[in-house]
């Protein structure tokens, strides 16, 4: 079974009829899917309000149970948490945060991280260079990210495997795998979200180190494509599956790893 646990929905009036059939066709069973941007990403006269983006994700994903809809939510809203409630209350599984224009410590943003914790949900962050056009890439440095031990229970992932602050994404993991042993009170859970993100002459030596590493990856990294809703791209998402299993098989892993790496990892995440 294989999950793409990073699927966008960009277009408003999205032809979806060929999604289903385009997955398939890539080998895919499944897939997390993010909702349309909040108007801190798109232009605010663009964007739908949140209600709006919670139905055109829903109608989507209802009936469906392996497409899992993720609410993409600016968590510095004045109505950030009435809108974690509204998702919820709609079936969505998790949240999907790019930080664009605050940092992972800015205290509304922290609120609203700590209201979905408790709620039990999971939160999926972009890390990493951000190709939005706007000077933002500074806010998706992973050591930005350390603050999230402060929030209780959160289960999150960052993207992209942060490229090209990849060595400091893996220094952040161990950090935190770490902490669950010498601080009781660091009960978050991160996880690796290795979306590309990373250019393919890069993903064997990140893999490699990630993998050798010493710490406990293999519990905790899923895949993902970053293909969107509206133009599934199929011979994208196959290359990358083809490429990753490539690069996995020269690795010694544990037997059963990859079974993990393309569905198991990621259901844990949603699913907590
Ligand atoms: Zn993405």
């Amino acid at each position: 079974m294989i999950v793409d646990g990073h699927i966008h929905i960009m277009g408003k009036d999205c032809v979806r009829d060929d999604f289903p059939g385009r997955l398939r066709a890539a080998g895919i069973d499944g897939g997390i899917v993010f909702s349309l941007p909040p108007d801190n990403f798109m232009a605010a006269a663009e964007s739908p309000g949140s209600e709006e983006r919670i139905d055109n994700l829903m109608v989507l994903c209802d009936g469906n149970d392996v497409l899992f809809p993720f609410f993409w939510i600016d968590p510095t809203a004045g109505d950030a948490e009435s809108q974690v409630n509204r998702a919820l209350n709609s079936g969505i599984r998790g949240f999907k945060v790019i930080c664009d224009r605050f940092y992972p410590d800015d205290d509304k943003a922290l609120r609203t991280f700590n209201v979905i914790a408790e709620r039990g949900h999971p939160i999926m962050f972009h890390s990493g260079i951000l190709w939005d056009g706007k000077v933002s890439s500074r806010y998706n440095q992973p050591i930005n990210f350390e603050i999230l031990l402060t929030v209780k229970n959160l289960r999150f992932s960052l993207a992209h495997i942060a490229w090209p602050w990849t060595d400091e994404l893996i220094a952040l993991y161990g950090k935190f795998q770490r902490a669950y042993q010498i601080n009781p009170d660091v009960s978050c859970e991160m996880f690796i979200d290795t979306t590309p993100g990373t250019p393919a002459v890069y993903r064997e030596e990140v893999f490699r180190k990630l993998f050798s590493s010493g710490y406990d990856v293999e519990n905790r990294i899923f895949f993902g494509t970053d293909s969107l809703v509206e133009d599934y791209d199929v011979s994208w998402a196959a290359e990358w599956i083809e490429r990753d299993e490539g690069i996995l098989k020269s690795l010694s892993l544990s037997e059963g790893f990859t079974g993990k790496y393309f569905s198991g990892n990621v259901l844990d995440f949603i699913n907590g």
